[in-house]
């Protein structure tokens, strides 16, 4: 299945110069979600992991289904303040300014083997926040898998070292 022609390009969202990648287009159809999520499914039964890990919001709606088809559990990153129990947390540079990502302190057993999610690869700071939170609570990132990479950012020159699935690259 040709998963590109299912994905939106929305000129000038959020901002002006923006060629955003809307991926709801894939997810409203069944088939096609089903498909995307299948290629992911089996790259992360090839990596043998125990646990799916994504940050908000669209790393759970990629991670979330894989989760579930695996038998294995989901564990949230999430914007500080939003987990209630007691949390790490990383800070990352963002275009302008900082943001924070938590995991709660329990979310991972140590040496369980992570499969990190998320829709879309542009500059890697997302992962490459979350792969610190994984680490952090002792688990090993057996692999990163998103539905898009936007090859011109060079996001996976921030994540060397690590094994990457993308499905689509722009
Ligand atoms: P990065 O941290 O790699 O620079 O940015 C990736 C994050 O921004 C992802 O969590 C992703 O959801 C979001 N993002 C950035 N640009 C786009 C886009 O064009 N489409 C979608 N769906 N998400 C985007």
């Amino acid at each position: 299945m040709d998963l590109k022609q299912y994905v939106t390009i929305v000129p000038d969202f959020p901002k002006p110069g923006i060629m955003f990648k809307d991926i709801t287009t894939i997810m409203d159809k069944g088939e096609v979600y089903k498909y995307a999520t299948d290629q992911i499914v089996q790259y992360a039964r090839e990596k043998k992991i125990d646990l799916v890990v994504g940050p908000e919001a669209r790393g759970f709606i990629i991670g979330c289904p894989v989760a579930y088809a695996l038998g294995v559990g989901f564990a949230p990153v999430r914007k500080e303040g939003k987990l209630p129990r007691e949390v790490v947390r990383v800070e990352y540079g963002l275009e302008y300014g900082k943001d924070v990502l938590t995991m709660h302190k329990d979310a991972i057993k140590p040496g369980q083997r992570v499969l990190i999610t998320d829709d879309l690869l542009a500059t890697g700071g997302t992962i490459e926040a979350t792969i610190k939170l994984v680490e952090q609570l002792g688990g090993v990132v057996a692999g990163i898998a998103f539905l898009i990479e936007l090859t011109y950012l060079e996001g996976r020159k921030k994540l060397e070292g690590y094994d990457i699935l993308t499905l689509m690259q722009f």
